[in-house]
């Protein structure tokens, strides 16, 4: 008898799916806007060039491939929460917050997800919709009750503060709710500081644990503008969680560089709280690896390759903007008769376009132009190369 033979094939991905489809695509027009990676002008993933000094001293320089511990590399862990909630934050000289590394952001929020579930009380968490697929397969993983808040209003292509705050009202004491601290995923809509002002001050109020999912520090407006929501929470909020990923601002996707960090009323309990995350970590997959996060901690540490990060991540998210600009110039130009400004205002990669999913589809089908088929692009993919034709193929099937 065969135990795996009734097993069924399981959904592909929506998003590494997409990826796969366009790796297959003949078409030499091809274009793609599909999964959150940044592209330079050319259409390349480079590696960031202090990443690539530091790996070079690295390599000069290691002389143990020995175990890290549990919970990774201890400078990395401290430069985490300077950028976090900004260096010599009064809740790090106070011991409340304890980082552990982590397998880049997905890992972090798996260790958030059964810190929750096997340490806490909470019986719900309350998640964006539209947000990134993988938040709700991940809590569904763990067997935490999942609830939803609107965040997106498709007439005014904004926040749906009203239904946010309607919704988020019935979220209760000791409930965890999930934000994305900054560029929004799908989106790219995020609250104003107004708006984060009152969310942090109502979840202080009902008595929420609040999530944070920090993925794109540095891609809306600047490392410390950016924390601004996070660190909002943090002057109001004993208890934090956030799960960072290293992934796009420091372009180590496969290197899988992310951080949980826990932040706690006193040091006391952040200690017994974060020996509880190491057993998880423990089981789940024993110690991190040492590469990534040592290339992000040498960065960090060193003033010259620190400050020629800062710049290289301005270059990407500047030219996010830019493609932005010209996105909806060149649109009007075509001949759109919709009106895409709200693509100017949204922050990081991703643009909720309004395009439907049949458009979506006739893209790929006619033109070779990938995209997910909520009508999310990755506006990283854009290019001075493609974007005529981009737009030109957008236009048509308007
Ligand atoms: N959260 C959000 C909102 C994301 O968009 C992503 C990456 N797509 C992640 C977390 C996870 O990033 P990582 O690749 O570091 O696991």
């Amino acid at each position: 008898m065969s135990m795996f033979n009734h097993i069924q094939a399981a959904p592909a991905d929506p998003i590494l799916g997409l990826g796969e489809a366009f790796k297959a695509e003949s078409r030499a027009e091809k274009i793609n806007l599909g999964i959150g990676v940044y592209k330079d002008a050319n259409g390349q993933t480079p590696i960031v060039k202090a990443v690539k000094e530091a790996e070079t001293r690295l390599l000069a320089d290691e002389k143990t491939k020995n175990y890290l511990t549990i919970d990774g590399i201890a400078d990395f862990n401290t430069q985490t929460q300077a950028l976090l909630f900004g260096e010599g934050a009064d809740v790090i000289k106070q011991g409340r917050a304890k980082t552990a590394q982590s397998l880049g952001g997905t890992g972090a929020l798996r260790i958030a997800a059964e810190f929750i579930k096997r340490q806490t009380n909470a019986q719900k968490v309350w998640i964006s919709t539209p947000t990134w697929p993988n938040h709700n397969a991940i809590f569904n993983a763990v067997g935490i009750n999942i609830k939803e808040y609107r965040y997106y209003n498709k007439e005014t292509k904004a926040l749906d503060w009203d239904n946010l705050l309607a919704d988020l009202n019935q979220a209760g004491k000791g409930d965890v709710v999930l934000f994305h601290g900054c560029c929004h995923n799908p989106t790219g809509i995020d609250p104003t500081p107004e708006q984060w002002k009152t969310l942090a001050k109502m979840s202080a109020e009902k008595g929420w644990l609040p999530l944070f999912d920090f993925a794109y520090q540095g891609f809306a407006n600047g490392l410390e503008e950016d924390a601004y929501g996070l660190r909002t929470f943090v002057q109001n909020h004993a208890e934090v969680l956030v799960a960072s990923s290293y992934s796009k601002n420091f372009g180590l996707y496969n290197e899988r560089v992310g951080a949980f960090t826990l932040v706690a009323e006193n040091a006391e309990v952040a200690n017994n709280a974060f020996s509880q995350v190491k057993s998880i970590i423990r089981v789940l997959y024993s110690n991190p690896s040492s590469h990534g996060a040592s290339a992000v901690a040498t960065v960090l540490a060193d003033p010259q390759l620190k400050a020629s990060w800062i710049d290289e991540l301005a270059e990407m998210r500047n030219r996010i903007k830019e493609m932005r600009a010209k996105f909806v110039q060149l649109l009007k130009e075509k001949g759109a008769t919709q009106n895409f400004d709200f693509i100017i205002a949204q922050n990081g990669m991703f643009s909720f376009s309004g395009l439907t999913p049949e458009q979506v589809d006739r893209l790929k089908d006619e033109f070779a132009i990938y995209a997910v088929r909520s009508g999310r692009i990755n506006v990283a993919g854009i290019t001075n190369d493609n974007i005529d034709a981009l737009c030109e193929a957008i236009v048509k099937v308007l």
